[in-house]
């Protein structure tokens, strides 16, 4: 069997970061990951239109200054390919390849008290031991495909947007049916809409969806962020979601404001574009009134650029704004106005089956040539219970999170000594550029490593009362804002029969902050033998 220091499970931005780390402390690491590239979301996202929501001046490593002034974005927002050639060339940069295994999904992780180790094991029948396991599995990397009546007497070409083929799909005069108006959905839609002979969108939710306003990269601005590229992550650290400190959150509430006051606010970010559109009143997500004006902005929006009335209804969203994460969109909301694409209203019913032509939905049959699935992830959960993860006493993981996810900070689990995650949940992870919360975690991580190094030490997990107290932080940050009101991933709501727990944490300053005290504290809450 291999002896590995560290065993990190998925070659994204988490697991890249951590393999050059562990390697700059001098430990042994092996990496396993599913696919047979790096990049992660960015290798299996390539669905047309998929890019970052994020800046791509922000959505990069800041870890390596010689990497951040070198690297050269074409566009303000990313797109996948690009990205992807990025995560490429930090590869290549850091030489992270020769640990990498890739086609190699890790199945089974089980603790063994006695020796203090793990043994991992893989789909490909490796087996290797490792003082510490670290789960870099990501987030929205487990594919949510619902179990559709029918779903496998489907003749035609079928694509899931997180799990799109490598080479380009031509829907040039083709029939194609979207299921889903999330981020992915609305990202591909107007593409597909300009190759296809008729599209049809079946939309269970109404989503919020933000003018991108994407463009090339402009040079001066690049040159700019450049000249003090340290100073601009570190006041984007000091933002909630760890982004957007050239366009802060209006720290006024919309409930004291004027009817001017709002339209001047809402248009202003409307017309910049991005997801900074929700930082325009600081009750928007805490007060149910203030929340109700953005609604209706972007009501009144939609109605201005969809010609049907109905279709403009339809379209228009319900649930509070940023309860789900909004979309930022290209062109998102103007295809309704072709000829050639119609939406369907699947919110009463659903999809009532998939035929072996196209689909059932709403009364009426439809058939397709195509059929895209955009229906998500079992997100933050997913991947990490797909493997059959062991602690003390043969502890199963899933039993452990029967009642939804339990960590303490997000990055450990009592009864799991050495076992991390990054950007688990319980961490401020999906409501933050990603990113920069994976260079936290991987930064603590190896400073609690090198911590028990010098300690001694050989084991560390969270005690059980230091987990439940986290636990119930968490959900009292989200209880005092709208998040929990909706039918959002976050939840695990869309996903049937996943425990309704809100996962993440709000905030990224405070919970860095934590972790830093934690640490200073000698690892506060942390059993340590
Ligand atoms: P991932 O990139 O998901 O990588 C995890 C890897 O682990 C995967 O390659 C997977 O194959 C592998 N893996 C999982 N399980 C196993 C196993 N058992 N064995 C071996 N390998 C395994 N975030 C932002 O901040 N801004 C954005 O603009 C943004 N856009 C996004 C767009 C899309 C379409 C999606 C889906 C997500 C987006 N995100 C965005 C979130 C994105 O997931 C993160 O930004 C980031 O890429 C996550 O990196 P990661 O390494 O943590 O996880
Ligand atoms: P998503 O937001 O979860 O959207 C999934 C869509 O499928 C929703 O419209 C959902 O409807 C629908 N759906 C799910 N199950 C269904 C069912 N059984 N029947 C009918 N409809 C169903 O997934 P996503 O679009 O892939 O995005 C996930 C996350 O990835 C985003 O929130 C974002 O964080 C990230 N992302 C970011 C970008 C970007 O702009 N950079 C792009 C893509 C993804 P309901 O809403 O009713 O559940």
């Amino acid at each position: 069997m291999n002896d590995f220091d560290v065993v990190i499970v998925g070659a994204g931005f988490a697991g890249m970061y951590m393999l050059h780390k562990t390697r700059s402390m001098g430990l042994s690491a092996r990496v396993f990951e599913a696919g047979d590239g790096v990049g992660g979301t960015w290798y299996w996202n390539r669905y047309p239109g998929a890019r970052c929501d994020i800046e791509s001046m922000e959505y990069s490593y800041s870890f390596s200054e010689e990497l951040q002034q070198s690297w050269k974005w074409t566009e303000r927002f990313a797109p996948q390919p690009e990205i992807l050639k990025y995560a490429n060339h930090v590869a290549d940069r850091f030489d992270l390849r020769r640990d990498i295994r890739f086609s190699t999904r890790v199945s089974a992780a089980h603790f063994d008290a006695s020796s203090a180790r793990w043994t991992v094991r893989t789909d490909r029948g490796d087996v290797v031991s490792a003082q510490f396991v670290i789960m870099a599995t990501g987030c929205l990397s487990s594919t949510n495909m619902p179990a559709f009546p029918g779903l496998d007497s489907y003749r035609g070409e079928r694509y899931h947007t997180g799990e799109w083929p490598h080479e380009p799909v031509d829907f040039a005069g083709k029939r194609v049916g979207v299921i889903g108006t999330g981020s992915s959905a609305i990202q591909s839609i107007p593409i597909i809409a300009r190759q296809a002979s008729q599209l049809v969108v079946f939309q269970r939710t109404a989503n919020y969806s933000i003018p991108a306003r994407n463009a090339p990269l402009d040079p001066q601005y690049e040159a700019r962020i450049k000249a003090e590229y340290p100073d601009f992550r570190a006041r984007n650290r000091q933002m909630q979601g760890a982004f957007g400190s050239a366009n802060p959150r209006n720290e006024v509430p919309a409930l004291t404001s004027t009817p001017e006051d709002h339209r001047r606010e809402f248009d202003k970010r409307w017309e910049r574009g991005g997801l900074g559109f929700n930082g325009a009143f600081n009750d928007l997500m805490i007060n149910q009134q203030a929340n109700d004006i953005g609604r209706d902005y972007v009501a009144q929006k939609i109605r201005g650029i969809v010609k049907d009335p109905a279709v403009a209804d339809l379209l228009a969203p319900r649930q509070v704004l940023g309860c789900k994460r909004i979309c930022v969109d290209t062109d998102y909301y103007a295809t309704f106005n072709a000829p050639h694409v119609e939406l369907v209203d699947i919110s009463q019913g659903g999809i009532e089956a998939i035929t072996p032509t196209g689909v059932r939905a709403a009364g009426r049959t439809f058939d397709f040539d195509a059929l895209v699935f955009a229906t998500g992830f079992d997100a933050m959960t997913g991947s990490i219970l797909k493997v059959d993860i062991r602690g003390r006493d043969g502890l199963a993981l899933k039993d452990a999170w029967s009642a939804g996810p339990r960590t303490y900070l997000g990055l450990n689990v009592a009864g799991f000594p050495n076992l991390f995650t990054i950007s688990g949940p319980g961490s401020p992870s999906v409501l933050t550029n990603m990113i920069i919360s994976i260079e936290q975690h991987v930064d603590w991580i190896s400073g609690c490593i090198r911590w028990m190094r010098e300690q001694g030490k050989r084991t560390i997990e969270a005690t059980v009362s230091a987990q439940d107290q986290w636990v119930d932080h968490v959900n009292a940050v989200a209880g005092m804002t709208l998040y929990p009101t909706c039918n959002s991933w976050y939840l695990g709501a869309n996903v049937p029969g996943k425990t309704r727990v809100f996962m993440p944490l709000l905030g990224f300053p405070p919970y860095a902050q934590t972790c830093e005290r934690v640490a200073a504290n000698g690892y506060e809450g942390f059993a340590a033998a």
